[in-house]
């Protein structure tokens, strides 16, 4: 496994497995690897000839007041999981490759980046279009893989693609969960024992949810009701939103059909968290 932390070398890199006519699959990811971007590895070496991690905790999607200086970072236990996963290059550029003095050209998909986490953290999706444009122009993936966990940005990510004539295929990944339901996230570190186990009202919330859709129920407003009861009966636990949405659009439903997402984020103490779920007819 290789492991680049220049721009060029990393371009010459794909270059040189293109001219093969080889596929190359690939995760962006911020590090602090967990089972959840494993499973995204796994994926791209099951699909394609070569494959790429890239490990970059990106400073343009994280807000003045955000946790940029206090992101996890585990560089040697990350390229452990990479060589477990069969990576065959691992691209982990400085600050200073990506963003140079003078940067100045920033990507905005307009209207998939304004609700949901777009609304609580502004410019975040700027941030996040921007790395995966310029990761995608310097290791030239033929593939990339996406975690359904982080449902919003694989939207931004497929509406960019789309719109902008990127030669990718993006693949969605399902969210990795910990054995009690809690979603697989890097930012689950932050979290003490005690509030390990209130983080894990997000997944009763959806799977209360769940239970609504299974029985038949049509009207949003019962579906909030119930993850709202949820949260809400959590000591400590501060709703950031709670929504049920298109998932295209990401627009909120007032009547719930099948393929609907709910999807919320919450804060447990001081940590973040989000999860979300699509209901669909079994
Ligand atoms: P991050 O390092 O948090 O930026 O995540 C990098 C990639 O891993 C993104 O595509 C995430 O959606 C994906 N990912 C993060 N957590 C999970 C999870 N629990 N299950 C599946 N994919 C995940």
């Amino acid at each position: 496994m290789e492991v680049i932390s220049s721009t060029p070398e990393m371009k010459a890199w794909s270059a040189a497995r293109l001219r093969d006519c080889r596929t190359i699959g690939f995760a962006p990811t911020m590090g602090y690897l967990h089972d959840g971007h494993v499973s995204l590895l796994r994926k791209a070496r099951a699909e394609n000839d070569a494959v790429v991690a890239s490990i970059f905790v990106n400073p343009t999607q994280f807000g003045p007041n955000e946790d940029l200086s206090t992101y996890p970072r585990d560089p040697e236990s990350d390229l452990s999981k990479c060589k477990e996963a069969a990576v065959d290059a691992v691209f982990m550029p400085n600050p200073t490759q990506i963003y140079g003095p003078d940067h100045q050209t920033f990507v905005e998909v307009t209207e998939v980046s304004k609700p949901l986490c777009g609304a609580s953290r502004p410019g975040h999706f700027r941030g996040v279009a921007t790395v995966v444009l310029k990761l995608f122009n310097i290791v030239k993936p033929t593939s990339a893989y996406f975690g359904m966990k982080d449902y919003q940005q694989l939207r931004v990510i497929t509406t960019m693609v789309r719109d902008l004539d990127l030669e990718v295929n993006i693949v969605p990944c399902p969210t990795v969960r910990e054995p009690d339901g809690l979603a697989m996230s890097s930012r689950n570190s932050y979290l003490s024992p005690e509030e390990r186990k209130r983080a894990l009202c997000l997944h009763e919330a959806l799977m209360a949810a769940k239970a609504l859709f299974e029985f038949g129920e049509k009207t949003a407003a019962k579906y909030l009701e119930a993850m709202e009861a949820r949260i809400k009966a959590t000591p400590g636990a501060n709703p950031d939103y709670i929504k049920l949405t298109d998932p295209r659009t990401l627009e909120e439903l007032e009547t719930v059909h099948d393929g609907a997402l709910a999807v919320l984020a919450v804060r447990i103490g001081k940590t973040r968290l989000i999860d979300n779920m699509v209901f669909e007819r079994s």
